[in-house]
């Protein structure tokens, strides 16, 4: 048997011809070429004139632990659509100094795996990775994910240390990541109704978003038939933040007596969910019940506004919101006034909440994902890998790994 038939066999390159191969320092390098006698333009796949000739290399899954290239000279071509291009070879995308099947291990690992393990099995760096994925999800992914959307989240997600942001749009039905886009105001959810179309916008039945106004206007604007969810995690922060803001105003109230150190120790205690409290946070609690009225009473707010929205019964929690939003505008605590207002104005969508059971779920399933995610994503360029590793880990995409036997009808018995 010939050694190109032997490095064809290992090397499981589809439509491609093995010329021969070299040894360097660092590598195995083997020369292949096209099996198709024509070039194809690498913009639209059509048949094109040759122009001229540049060596270049692809780095191939290591056979045995050793490195392998190929190596070709490919054509640029003159395509009569997408002007001078290069050719398209069958084993790498265009553009990619890695082959399909390199790439497609790489996606794999990015997948399941930590930063370092994916670099340093496939020896690249994790900026490579994210060039990497991009092309892959584009490659295998579907090329529509907005069909059957019925009940929708769109909430936005910091990245860079939270100095910028994309917008994800989550399928409440499947799970699922649909859309993504960097930006977080209203003219990137107009953006995303755009690509949705007028027909499948009007399909939308639900959609849970905060209460920030860019999110509320391009929703009344783009689907004011579907009914609107504010998510339950920031109604909450809302009392979460008058809260400690009360808690500041009392530390600096009472600022040089004994009184301020004990409020000061209390901070996390006021914000555990009660059934998280140890016994130490009990007796703080305590004492603030006793020392603090002013303190224990947002405590009190921010606690039975988390009951309120635990219940499942809408004319309960729409009684029991009422007199929620008139307890905390007579609290005489401003932040809590403020909050009051807040949530008077939106309480349609608050209690949508307790009717559904549906909120973006910050703490858990497929939103905690995404955010675990984004912290893999440091060191990425730009938000489009970012972009491509959320696809790539949330949208159900299944990179199928090639395991390969000989292929006896190109091999001599
Ligand atoms: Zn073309």
């Amino acid at each position: 048997m010939r050694v190109t038939t032997l490095l064809r066999a290992l090397l499981g390159l589809k439509h491609t011809r093995v010329l021969g191969f070299r040894f360097t320092e660092s590598e195995l390098v083997v020369a292949v070429k096209p099996a198709k006698r024509s070039s194809f333009c690498s913009g639209c796949g059509g048949r094109a004139p040759r122009y001229d000739r540049r060596r270049r290399e692809w780095q191939h899954l290591d056979v045995c632990g050793l490195a392998v290239a190929l190596e070709y000279e490919t054509w640029r071509v003159e395509c009569r659509r997408c002007g001078v291009t290069t050719e398209m070879v069958p084993w790498a995308a265009a553009g990619s100094g890695f082959t399909h099947a390199f790439e497609e291990v790489v996606a794999y690992l990015a997948q399941r795996t930590d930063k370092t393990t994916v670099s340093t099995m496939m020896a690249i760096a994790w900026k490579t990775v994210g060039l990497i994925i991009q092309r892959v999800v584009g490659r295998l992914g579907p090329k529509d994910r907005l069909g059957g959307l019925k009940r929708i989240g769109i909430d936005e997600l910091s990245y860079r240390r939270h100095h910028e942001y994309v917008t994800v749009v989550t399928d409440h039905d499947s799970g699922r990541v649909v859309w993504v886009s960097p930006g977080k105001d209203a003219a990137t959810v107009l953006r995303f109704f755009a690509d949705l179309g007028p027909e499948r916008t009007a399909q939308i039945e639900m959609i849970t978003i905060d209460m920030s106004n860019a999110f509320k206007s391009a929703v009344a604007e783009a689907a004011p038939n579907a009914q609107v969810v504010f998510d339950r995690f920031h109604v909450q922060r809302l009392a979460h933040d008058a809260l400690d803001k009360v808690r500041r105003e009392q530390v600096r109230e009472l600022a040089g007596t004994d009184d301020a150190a004990a409020v000061k120790k209390t901070r996390f205690a006021l914000q555990k969910n009660p059934w998280n409290l140890s016994q130490s946070d009990h007796e703080k609690l305590a004492d603030v019940q006793r020392s603090n009225k002013k303190l224990y009473r947002a405590y009190l707010l921010k606690e039975t506004l988390a009951d309120i929205l635990d219940r499942r019964q809408v004319n309960v929690a729409r009684d029991k919101l009422g007199e929620w939003v008139g307890w905390a505008a007579r609290s005489q605590l401003p932040a809590f006034q403020k909050v009051s207002r807040t949530i008077r104005a939106h309480t349609e969508g608050i209690l949508a909440y307790v009717a559904t059971g549906l909120s973006n779920g910050r703490a858990e399933g497929m939103n905690a994902k995404v955010r675990t995610i984004t912290k893999r994503s440091y060191g990425f360029h730009g938000p489009w890998s970012l972009i491509a590793l959320i696809f790539l880990c949330c949208s159900g995409l299944v990179i199928p790994l090639q395991h390969r036997v000989p292929d006896l009808t190109v091999l001599p018995p």
